[in-house]
């Protein structure tokens, strides 16, 4: 995930994004998937990189996800606009020393001050 999508971020976008939020306040956290290749992107992206195509579907993650690498420095989701405040981070509850790879993590939306939604990943 870098800054690649940066300054081309359409309004078809943004509307996917505030999408992204409204089910975050269903309780849902989200990816899509291509319709062309099936490939899931979390954080959700509005475009598939392999295919170049915007033709994604909005697919619930269920169960468990399983931890490839984690780092201190976050980003939020690429295409999507700061103003949505979202980030994606480990829960405070996981100590430091517990984070390996393949560590089994659910994905949970929370609440945060302020009217903020955003999701957190927390140990299983
Ligand atoms: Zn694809």
């Amino acid at each position: 995930m870098g800054f690649e999508n940066f300054g081309t971020v359409s309004f078809t976008t943004e509307t996917k994004a505030a999408d992204f939020v409204s089910y975050l306040e269903q309780g849902k956290v989200m990816t899509t998937k291509c319709k062309k290749c099936g490939t899931r992107y979390f954080p959700p992206k509005m475009d598939c990189p392999k295919c170049l195509l915007s033709d994604v579907e909005w697919s619930e993650i269920k169960g468990d996800v399983k931890l490839i690498s984690y780092t201190t420095v976050h980003y939020g989701p690429s295409g999507f606009e700061d103003g949505l405040r979202i980030f994606s981070r480990l829960s405070k509850n996981i100590k430091e020393s517990d984070i390996k790879p393949g560590m089994k993590l659910k994905v949970v939306p929370i609440k945060l001050p302020g009217d903020r939604i955003s999701y957190e990943f927390q140990q299983v």
